[in-house]
């Protein structure tokens, strides 16, 4: 299997020759501005000194100042951080917000760590990053395992609230930011089942049950959804009648696990994948739907919410399905447009309504499906590719080479 980044070079090729790009344009866009690595020294509790490895990946600021999260997690790598930095400046354009891409990251299981050990990890990681990130130049925002609270801890170490995004309402947070990646996701979703005629009735699956999809499977079940099936890293549970996502949070807050919940069946995550359902939402982990379980799929709409979930491999043995993917950097471009308002609103001293940020986040979401779905039409291409297409298009548009 390809690397995430290779993956997303692969991505980058076949859309800059759909979208005829420049190709002086191409090679600026097929490697980052600026990587990073740094060893963060953190004196565990136990008063053992432990080093962990950290990282931020500057991709492309041909938009406006870099943006993108920093994940905590045991599997991440500096090819992961690069990948996820490419995507970054493709969804920033895709939904045509003055942003670049960049991505951040420490090789850590937060799990492990103490809430003072954390807070030591999040300083460390930004006084090592110094004078590359601020308000200006590249502003981050959290992702796996991190927080609005670790936001908060990382702003004041930098002594900025605009450099951070994703913080606490009380530490300059925008209204919305905790919902906007599900949010954005669901306005996607509501436009592309307009599109194919699906009903209520629908039968939706859904990986990963944290910031992206327990919101979004709240939303979907407020909305009179049925979901069949949902999953954390420890496993699977299954319910053909539908299960009450309200239950299912509060199991999930008392035990730590979706697993277990009331009359359903556990299942693994493998199997979740290729359950037979109309919509299968991917809200874990990149490298999910490869081409060893793609054939298995049956859903009729595969649905990124997580970053890269299925490989090339993968898109090309659904598209031959004639499964419809709705790719991440559309469909989870919620988040970072919601981060984007949060940012305009601490640096013009502004706090916007919740009413305010959704109508506007709505229009953006609504305003990105039409063109992706008209590009996508016209040309003949999936998705993805069509989303690649608008945001290169944009991006040669402004890159000065
Ligand atoms: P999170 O840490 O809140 O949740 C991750 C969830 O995935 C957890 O429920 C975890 O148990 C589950 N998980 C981890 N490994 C798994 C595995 N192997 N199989 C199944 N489930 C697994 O993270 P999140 O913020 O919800 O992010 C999830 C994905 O969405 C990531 O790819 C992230 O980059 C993407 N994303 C998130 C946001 C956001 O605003 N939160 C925005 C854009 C994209």
């Amino acid at each position: 299997m390809q690397t995430a980044y290779q993956n997303a070079m692969e991505q980058l090729r076949k859309a800059s020759e759909i979208a005829e790009l420049n190709k002086d344009v191409l090679l600026k866009l097929q490697s980052p501005d600026r990587f990073i690595q740094v060893s963060i020294p953190i004196r565990m509790d136990s008063g053992e000194l432990k080093v962990f490895t950290g990282y931020r990946v500057q991709y492309d600021n041909t938009m406006g100042p870099y943006k993108g999260g920093i994940r905590f997690h045991s599997d991440t790598d500096l090819d992961e951080v690069k990948a996820l930095s490419f995507w970054m400046t493709i969804k920033c354009s895709v939904v045509g917000i003055p942003l670049g891409g960049g991505k951040g990251g420490v090789t850590v299981d937060p799990k492990v760590l103490s809430e003072s050990e954390i807070e030591k990890l999040s300083r460390g990681y930004v006084k090592k990053l110094k004078g590359i990130i601020g308000r200006d130049i590249d502003v981050p925002a959290p992702d796996v395992y991190t927080t609005p609270k670790i936001m908060a801890i990382m702003a004041d170490e930098i002594g900025d609230k605009a450099a951070f995004t994703g913080k606490p309402i009380e530490n300059g947070g925008s209204l919305g930011r905790d919902k906007a990646t599900a949010l954005g996701a669901f306005y996607v979703f509501e436009k592309a089942i307009e599109k194919l005629s699906l009903s209520k009735d629908s039968k939706i699956v859904i990986q990963g049950f944290g910031n992206a999809g327990a919101v979004f499977a709240k939303i979907l079940f407020d909305a009179g959804y049925s979901i069949i099936a949902v999953s954390d890293s420890k496993g699977a549970i299954v319910s053909d009648n539908g299960l009450n996502i309200d239950e299912v949070l509060k199991f999930k807050e008392n035990t730590g696990s979706v697993i277990n919940f009331e009359n359903t069946k556990t299942i693994t995550n493998q199997e979740l994948l290729e359950l037979d359902c109309d919509v299968l939402a991917l809200c874990a982990l990149e490298n999910q739907v490869t081409d060893n379980n793609a054939n298995n799929i049956k859903a009729k709409i595969v649905f990124e919410l997580a970053n890269g979930p299925v490989t090339p491999e993968a898109d090309l043995i659904l598209k031959s399905k004639e499964i419809l993917v709705l790719p991440d950097v559309l469909t989870n471009a919620g988040g970072v447009t919601v981060s984007y308002f949060e940012w305009l609103q601490n640096i013009n001293n502004e706090s916007w309504s919740l009413e305010e940020v959704n109508t506007k986040l709505k229009e953006i979401m609504y305003k990105s499906f039409d063109e992706i779905y008209d590009i996508a039409k016209t040309k003949d291409i999936d998705f993805r590719m069509a989303a690649f297409v608008s945001a290169l298009k944009r991006i040669e548009a402004k890159m000065e080479i």
